[in-house]
């Protein structure tokens, strides 16, 4: 296993931006993931577990503890499901299971990032989340280096929440489990939902996707909701899209140094180039301070900050 000194996160982040982690390994099998672990439980470190980085801001001094990205991307289907490691990138999960005419996951063409990643965040789009189709998901904690494997039931799925949020875990394996479908149905859909993303998503500027999470009409009072009455959307359940918010506070376009608003995507912030981490966080409080002042609604950001 080798052990890098002060490496910088940007290059692995799809925003772009932040600084140096202090150490960094790149584990190709588990047993250096758990030697990863124990030498940060030596180090009397923090652990930080890597996917395709595309949820993330990372903060400008970076990360003062221990990377690990897992290089471990094996993956097969046998029957109806699909077993993979968390490392392995969702898209090729979709085009496996397109491949084997597997449906279920067609709601998830076009979302960036890996297995883990997903499966951590309850990554969703188009009426689909992950725990749809999760069967179990084996994971081990950073404090103990133990290894435990959860039924779907048991992972503490919600919206863009789990169980994996709150425990210290590196999740490493995923079985995904699908149904027989037609095989041009199954990829007619990932098409199409991969180019309403490209129609309607900024993807010239670097970003991290929706900053914000949608917000519950209860959490709205009836006064404000009248404003987004007609905005109001069931996937998974009545929400005010965050982008809709955004735009009527009059933050289209909105900058902070290199940061902006995508006029493109209000729930977007783009990298024009030149932004550092602190112009996207500082813009983020900027939106946050904006809604609640108009709105009375408190956003909640959806992208973890790692600093
Ligand atoms: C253009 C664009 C469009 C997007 N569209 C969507 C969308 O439609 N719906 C949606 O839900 N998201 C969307 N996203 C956000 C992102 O792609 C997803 O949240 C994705 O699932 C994150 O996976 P990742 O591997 O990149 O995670 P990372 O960004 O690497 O990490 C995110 C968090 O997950 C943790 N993590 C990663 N791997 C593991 C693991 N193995 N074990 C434990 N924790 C882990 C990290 O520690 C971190 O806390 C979009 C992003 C972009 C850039």
């Amino acid at each position: 296993m080798i052990v890098q000194e002060n490496v910088s996160l940007a290059p692995f982040t799809t925003f772009r931006v932040g600084g140096d982690a202090r150490y960094f390994v790149s584990a190709s099998t588990e047993e250096e993931l758990i030697q990863a672990i124990k030498l940060a439980q030596e180090r009397k470190i923090e652990v930080f577990v890597l996917g395709g980085g595309s949820n993330l801001i990372v903060s400008d001094n970076g990360f003062d503890g221990l990377v690990v990205k897992m290089d471990v991307k094996q993956y097969r289907a046998e029957k109806t499901d699909i077993f993979t490691q968390a490392a392995v990138p969702f898209a090729q999960i979709v085009n496996l299971a397109a491949e084997k005419s597997l449906a279920g996951l067609e709601w998830a063409g076009g979302i960036p990032g890996t297995v883990g990643g997903a499966v951590r965040g309850n990554a969703g789009a188009f009426g689909g989340e992950t725990k749809d189709i999760v069967k179990t998901v084996t994971s081990i904690d950073i404090k103990t280096a133990k290894k435990v494997t959860r039924k779907k039931e048991e992972c503490g799925f919600g919206y863009r929440e789990s169980i994996f949020k709150h425990n210290n875990e590196i999740i490493t394996e995923v079985v995904f489990s699908l149904t027989t479908g037609n095989k041009e149905d199954i990829i007619s859909k990932v098409r199409s939902n991969i180019q309403y993303r490209l129609e309607r998503h900024p993807h010239d500027f670097p970003s991290a996707g929706s900053v914000f999470k949608n917000v519950p009409v209860e959490n709205i009072s009836s006064a404000k909701l009248r404003y987004f009455q007609e905005s109001v959307k069931t996937d998974p359940f009545p929400v005010v899209p965050a982008a809709k918010i955004i735009a009527e506070a009059g933050l289209s376009g909105y900058r902070v140094g290199g940061a902006q608003v995508s006029p493109k995507h209000t729930n977007y912030i783009i990298n024009c180039g030149n932004a550092v981490a602190g112009d996207i966080l500082e813009l983020i409080e900027h939106i946050k301070k904006v809604v609640k002042e108009k709105f009375d609604i408190e956003l909640q950001v959806e992208q973890y900050v790692v600093k």
